[in-house]
């Protein structure tokens, strides 16, 4: 088999992957900042990193996947200004900044598990990791990286000369980038980062510290918390391109000024999503909730959407382009029953020339479009075998069935389970039952409109007996089908 090469983003390399720990893997990807509801890109992201931990699994690494949530202390400016994007959103809705991490933590992880995204093995909060957070920022100071001014603590970016090394940026860049904001700043630079915050008044999640009530910068949570769970250097850590600075460049700084080792040896970054060609963003107004898309799509379906793009690149989305992919992963279900529905005959079918390829194309710095494109190749195949009057014999259908359920179903995650394909779930209409209930659900808004809430209630249940589970969230009604 060829072996794992994965794109470096710190040597901008295809780089031959072996871990540090032979057959251990330590991962960190980059977690949500949970003040909404996850969106397309959020989708994007870790969605493509469950398919590289799934991948590496399957060649038979013992993965640790830690993916932190970001629940304090993320500002709206990244140059260490503006608000807390949580206490906003907090008073906005009149609640508890911790109620507001919290609800929206539960629906980040509902809208991953319904697009078969593993949980990771360790997702731990900014806020349960305050003293490892405080412990590094003591750490860098004692170092003389980092410095006291008015009870915020920087980060001195002229004491780390391989500041920027990650994303290209030099210091110049790096000061010119921060030097709008900085007039009336206490830092020794312009480019220095906060490591801490002394919390103004008013400001509601903060922490007593050695340098009195505060809060951590954001770049500091992830430094700790991959430390802490992961140890001083790491084999792999992911998020968006658009954090590898400052964000990443940052974490850098920190970990390698306070350890004086490497803190990652691959860094893996995925493109964003585009909306109709145009970048997708709140302020925008060309934002899609994951939870909006489920009212019409099946996740998997959207899982699918995602993976025919490699990670590197931007996704585009549309609706046409999603509808395409829907008819396509339902002519692979379609297949795959055909398969299981066959009776055994004489045929052949070279199943290992298709398990090569797959291979090849995930080895290739986890290349999605290339093997989904291998697996239609082989359901075209298989096809013509069983179209063929002498069929396939038992073995080669076991073979044929084993192949689909490994690269489609384990590692791709796009495929439908035996009993799900038996009980026909797929290519049954899919796209006309989201249709026939999205009348159902105009319906059902008219008779709200009127007050008529009995009616409301009685498509609910109705729906709901049918396996059909209504849920009204403050962006509309969504709708899932039970399975099994
Ligand atoms: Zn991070």
């Amino acid at each position: 088999m060829s072996s794992l090469h994965i794109y470096n983003s710190l040597t901008r390399n295809k780089d031959l992957f072996e871990p540090l720990m032979p057959g251990v893997v330590s991962m960190y990807v980059c977690g949500p900042t949970v003040y909404g509801h996850s969106h397309l890109g959020h989708a994007k992201s870790y969605v493509s990193f469950d398919v590289v931990v799934r991948w590496l699994r399957h060649l038979g690494f013992k993965v640790r996947y830690v993916q932190n949530i970001t629940d304090v202390g993320h500002l709206t400016d990244d140059a260490d200004e503006g608000e807390d994007k949580i206490q906003r959103q907090a008073s906005k809705e009149m609640v508890d900044p911790m109620e507001i991490a919290q609800a929206y933590t539960r629906s980040y992880f509902e809208d991953m598990d319904r697009l078969g995204v593993l949980r990771p093995n360790i997702a731990p909060t900014a806020t349960g990791h305050i003293p490892e957070q405080i412990a590094i920022i003591e750490r860098l100071i004692d170092k003389g990286h980092a410095y006291e001014s008015n009870g915020n603590i920087y980060f001195s970016v002229e004491s780390f000369p391989g500041y920027g090394k990650l994303s290209g940026r030099t210091d110049q860049a790096a000061v010119q980038s921060g030097g709008r904001v900085e007039q009336r700043s206490d830092k020794r630079s312009p480019s220095d980062f906060a490591l801490w915050k002394r919390a103004e008044p008013g400001h509601i999640m903060k922490w007593p510290s050695p340098w009195g009530v505060g809060y951590p910068g954001w770049h500091v949570e992830c430094s700790a918390m991959a430390m802490k769970y992961l140890g001083e250097t790491i084999d792999i850590h992911g998020g968006g391109m658009e954090n590898k600075f400052p964000h990443h460049d940052c974490e850098i700084a920190q970990a390698e000024a306070a350890t004086g080792k490497p803190f990652v040896r691959f860094w893996m970054h995925n493109n964003m999503v585009t909306v109709d060609g145009v970048k997708m963003g709140k302020s925008l107004g060309n934002f899609i909730t994951l939870k909006e898309l489920f009212g019409t799509f099946d996740p998997m379906v959207i899982r699918f959407f995602i993976l025919q793009s490699h990670y590197r690149s931007p996704l585009d989305f549309s609706n046409a382009a999603i509808k395409a992919s829907q008819s396509g992963l339902e002519k692979l279900h379609e297949t795959a029953r055909r398969l299981l529905e066959t009776r055994p005959g004489s045929g052949t079918l070279d199943v290992g020339s298709f398990v090569r390829k797959t291979e090849e194309a995930l080895n290739d710095d986890f290349n999605t479009p290339v093997a989904i494109s291998v697996i239609f190749e082989f359901a075209k195949a298989l096809n013509g075998a069983l179209d063929r009057n002498e069929g396939l014999s038992a073995d080669a259908a076991a073979e044929a069935m084993a192949y689909l359920e490994t690269f489609a179903g384990k590692v791709l995650g796009i495929l439908r389970s035996r009993e799900e394909l038996e009980a026909g779930e797929a290519g049954d209409g899919g796209e006309t039952l989201a249709d026939v209930i999205s009348v159902v659900l105009e319906l059902r808004k008219d008779a709200r409109a009127r007050k008529d809430f009995a009616m409301s209630d009685a498509i609910r249940d109705l729906l709901l007996a049918k396996g059909i589970e209504l849920k009204d969230t403050r962006e509309g009604t969504t709708w899932t089908k039970k399975r099994g």
